[in-house]
């Protein structure tokens, strides 16, 4: 019998995060100021994050950063997450390849996403912050951060993204549940939200919006730190627990990864399981692995965007960083995939892509909710919809080499579980769902006028 799945013990929680900025030839250009179109220095983002975070964030000469005991405390509760051969699904498959998964779903709140809210929660408490704000999508970053809240003794006020807020109850519950603030975005409690309420009085919300509320919020309200989810490098870098465990657990199967894989939504889960395996490859050790980010078909930033400084968010409070990118005034299609439906790709990732370090793939929502399926049918776990995009990625890997006869190790992050996305995969069964294409007008439209941006 082949082993199933392989376990570390809480020693094994990684000591320190891992930079890969030092290791990459080609370093992403800076962060610019809006303001001064000057390269970012720490302190010009003091007023939005906290310093350790803002330190962090450019920091391109420390590899390995010390993770804090209290954080690791806290990992503790679901860390070292298992490592899963996904021995259901290759039968089901037919294939020859061998598919293995980080199981990121066993977290307290569903996602990979408390790996990175506990650390910046913990930073703002030490730099004696009272209140933080963030913006969350479908809900898992606004849940991560409202346990990570309440642990660390902070007042939490979250943007919920308006479709969200409405389609998703639940999340939102789950943070009144930890003791969070939530409010529908776009609101008219931030001048950002007012505007575009006053423009186009339907709009269902994106997150570009609610980033720009929560960050008006804590740049106008005294002691309050604004928090971040995905995109930024200091995020990906607290994700690299997710790799550096997978790394120890893929020795312990007796294998490397040929190919790994995860959904792309700004970037941090990605990152999280792939750096710590992309160290290999930019030193030279393992020339030949593939890294596919897989995107959804209605936001696809790396394959279809354009490389160009833009905004992180909406309104343009935000830094320019250097990034694939649909433009910030890109409104996607509202798919169920919500984590994934944001227009940039984050400095690094997008580094590597125009380098041809890393690959990006987009999946069409159908064909993610029937990879979904296929998974919880086989394995059991019911994936949540943004993770079911790097399952439609493992697939076609997997069916490619049942062609080929190839027998490649896949590995793939299950970046969290579908329970409280049921409602999707109601509307999936009935026939209700749709394919959303993006035209290339689209893209034009909302990236033509980004090179005056500098
Ligand atoms: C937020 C989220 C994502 C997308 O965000 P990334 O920063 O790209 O990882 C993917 N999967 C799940 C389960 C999420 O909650």
């Amino acid at each position: 019998m082949e082993r199933k799945k392989f376990l570390l013990n809480e020693n094994d929680i990684p000591q320190a995060w891992y930079n890969v900025i030092p290791d990459m030839a080609q370093k992403p250009a800076p962060l610019i100021h809006p303001a001064t179109k000057q390269p970012l220095k720490a302190e010009d983002l003091y007023p939005i994050f906290s310093k350790a975070a803002s330190e962090q964030e450019l920091n391109t000469t420390d590899s390995w950063i010390e993770i804090p005991e209290a954080v690791r405390e806290m990992y503790r509760i679901w860390r070292p997450t298992p490592l899963v051969r996904a021995t259901g699904l290759e039968k089901l498959l037919d294939t020859p390849a061998h598919i293995y998964f980080k199981n990121e779903s066993v977290s307290p709140v569903g996602s990979h996403k408390l790996n990175s809210a506990l650390a910046q929660a913990y930073y703002c408490k030490q730099e004696g912050v009272t209140n933080i704000t963030t913006e969350t999508g479908a809900g898992q970053w606004g849940a991560a951060l409202s346990l990570a809240a309440k642990h660390f003794g902070l007042e939490l006020a979250v943007y919920m993204v308006k479709i969200s807020y409405n389609q998703k109850p639940y999340r939102r519950s789950m943070m009144q549940t930890y003791g969070a603030e939530v409010i529908s975005s776009p609101s008219m409690s931030t001048k950002a939200g007012r505007k575009i309420i006053t423009d186009n009085p339907t709009y269902q919300g994106s997150l570009g919006t609610a980033i720009s509320e929560a960050v008006e919020l804590a740049i106008s309200t005294p002691n309050c730190k604004y928090v971040l989810g995905s995109v930024l490098n200091h995020v990906a870098l607290h994700q690299t627990v997710i790799g550096l465990e997978a790394e120890k657990q893929m020795a312990m199967a007796e294998e490397y990864p040929d190919v790994v894989i995860a959904c792309f939504g700004g970037g941090s889960n990605f990152a999280g399981l792939s750096f710590p395996f992309l160290r290999h490859k930019l030193n030279g050790e393992t020339p030949d692995t593939r890294f596919i980010a897989a995107e959804p078909a209605s936001c696809p930033k790396l394959t279809r965007g354009v490389f160009q400084y833009d905004f992180g968010d909406e309104a343009g409070y935000t830094p320019l960083i250097p990034m694939y990118t649909l433009g910030h005034n890109f409104c996607p299609a509202n798919i169920h995939a919500g984590g994934l439906r944001y227009h940039g790709g984050g400095a690094i990732i997008s580094q590597l892509k125009h380098d041809n370090i890393i690959d990006a793939v987009d999946i069409p929502q159908l064909e993610s909710f029937k990879a979904a399926t296929m998974f919880a049918r086989s394995e059991g776990i019911i994936p949540a919809p943004e993770s079911s995009h790097a399952i439609a990625a493992t697939i076609n890997e997997a069916l490619k080499c049942k062609v080929s006869g190839e027998k490649k190790t896949i590995l793939f992050n299950l970046s969290g579980h579908g329970l409280i996305d049921m409602a999707a995969y109601d509307r999936y069964f009935a026939n209700d769902l749709t394919n959303y294409e993006v035209t290339a007008e689209d893209i034009a439209k909302t990236t033509k006028d980004l090179e005056k941006l500098l």
